[in-house]
């Protein structure tokens, strides 16, 4: 069974001093490369110029680190046209074959780590741990989503026909810019289908190595296709071109209603924004509570999908002073800083907060005050230490909204029951959390909560390959609702045939 063939890929033990030593020759490395320009490759050309993407490092925002090309509308459409073909080929292609080219993929990713992990620090602003993770997360697609094409063929043992879509965009995100992508590359081509993927503006380098790394261990240059866009006329025709048959995007939920007014028949599978909570009751291992729910708000600045944004507290915890001391004392601790820095426990925003973020960092609703008010740090606007809000009313802007930074609200509830209803009350359903020891409590919270990914006495973010398949609830996703990383995810991406002959 694909189980026992599978491993999830270790990450970086960065106790051991010669890790640090290497990772830091990576990033040194990193520090002294020139300018450069990240391509669009596609329909069998590079395109280097003009370059008009400006890739800036979000802890030093004014310096420029690359370029990137920006594909127009003709490019985009030479892309798909391209893609038919490729489609074709690559599903001519047997599927022991196409098995092989992901470990090599795989074991291209992991030859590639020190460079992956350094330059995520720079184009993306995550801490090195957690850009490592990042890279162990993109293997395990490669090896996983192979073995996951297993299933295709049992199901087709059972006499239904699998067509995959044929040609996929991946609009992927800038949190996690190799992973994210490498999942919906990775599904995608297991699948059958042609990729053209759409890196997230903010991050495109990322997104080249993932696609060279991909060309590397044997993927055709027109089976995946490399297309930057910036969010204009071309980014558009890459969505609504009729030569497009699916798409997958993770992102804000309003991005993924805006593609489907763009083209209310896509075929699309997102997943999209959360407003996540932990609950936290009297009978909760305190130690435990304090640090899951800072490493859940705090992991990436708070900037995942996944991230703890509330904590909802019941009153007796609420209301003990020890609690809160411990809280803020753990929140003070974060060392806010340069991805790239070692020391830094923070990173920095992505750009310099805006909308529902920026009201969170620097406003408080009626009946709220800060436990820990958040700053900015040093220069950057992208800088900011982390805040926690107190008394965030049921029903108020910072309850339902979600704000994607580095601010944790805290909620007071009378008990359980009025915990679950405001964890509920949101209109996202992605992950959720409980600090419980009791065993009531959980099977109640368990069948009661909305939410795609639960978590009893554990932090909510960073789901593992095959150990926490992955996706949401609600307005937290769209299509068919598989999860990604989980069993069944590729034989999602196409449609089937079940076909009956009377003799
Ligand atoms: N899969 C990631 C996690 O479990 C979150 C992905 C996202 O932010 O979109 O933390």
């Amino acid at each position: 069974s694909p189980d026992s063939a599978f491993a999830n890929e270790p990450d970086t033990d960065f106790s051991i001093a010669a890790n640090r030593r290497w990772i830091q020759g990576q990033l040194q490395a990193w520090r002294e490369r020139p300018m450069f320009t990240v391509p669009v490759i596609a329909a069998g050309e590079t395109v280097t110029t003009p370059a008009e993407g400006v890739g800036i490092d979000p802890s030093d925002p004014e310096r420029p680190i690359y370029e990137w090309v920006q594909a127009d509308v003709a490019t985009v459409d030479a892309a798909v046209e391209a893609s038919a073909d490729a489609g074709k080929l690559w599903q001519s292609i047997t599927l022991a074959e196409r098995k092989a080219v992901f470990f090599q993929v795989a074991a291209a990713l992991s030859a590639a780590r020190g460079q992956l992990v350094a330059f995520m620090t720079y184009d993306g602003g995550k801490t090195v741990v957690e850009a490592d993770t990042e890279v162990s997360e993109a293997v395990d697609y490669a090896r996983w989503y192979a073995l996951n094409t297993d299933q295709l063929v049992r199901l087709e043992s059972d006499g239904a026909s699998f067509q995959p879509y044929g040609t996929v965009v991946v609009a992927s995100p800038w949190n996690f810019p190799l992973a994210i992508a490498a999942g919906g590359v990775l599904s995608s081509l297991a699948a059958g289908s042609a990729v053209i993927l759409k890196p997230a503006p903010e991050t495109v380098a990322t997104g080249w190595l993932l696609a060279e790394a991909c060309w590397a261990g044997g993927v055709p240059r027109d089976v995946l296709q490399f297309v930057p866009c910036a969010d204009d006329d071309a980014g558009r025709r890459l969505i609504t071109h009729p030569g497009v048959d699916a798409v997958i995007l993770t992102g804000a939920w309003a991005t993924a209603r805006m593609f489907l007014e763009w083209r209310p028949d896509l075929r699309l599978h997102a997943e999209t924004s959360g407003k996540n909570a932990v609950v936290i009751t009297a009978a909760a291992d305190l130690d435990a509570a304090v640090a899951d729910l800072v490493h859940s708000a705090f992991g990436h600045a708070g900037q995942k999908c996944s991230a703890a944004s509330l904590g909802i507290i019941e009153a007796s915890v609420y209301d003990d002073p020890r609690f809160l001391r411990q809280l803020s004392d753990a929140v003070r601790t974060l060392v806010p800083g340069p991805g790239w820095d070692p020391r830094t426990t923070m990173g920095p925003l992505i750009r310099p907060p805006e909308g529902a973020l920026d009201a969170a960092l620097h406003g408080l609703d009626p009946g709220e005050s800060w436990l820990v008010e958040p700053a900015q740090v040093g220069n950057s606007s992208c800088q900011w230490s982390p805040g926690v809000k107190l008394g965030v009313q049921p029903g108020s802007s910072f309850h339902l909204t979600e704000c994607f930074g580095p601010v944790l609200g805290l909620m007071r509830a009378a008990d359980l029951d009025q915990a679950i209803a405001w964890q509920n009350q949101t209109e996202y359903g992605l992950t959720a959390g409980l600090h419980s020891l009791d065993p009531l409590e959980i099977a109640k919270w368990r069948d009661s909560v909305e939410a795609g990914n639960l978590y009893v006495n554990r932090y909510i973010t960073g789901a593992i390959v095959r150990r926490q398949p992955f996706g949401g609830w609600k307005r937290s996703s769209f299509g068919p609702g598989a999860k990604a990383g989980g069993p069944n995810y590729v034989s999602t991406l196409g449609t089937w045939q079940a076909t009956t002959a009377r003799s």
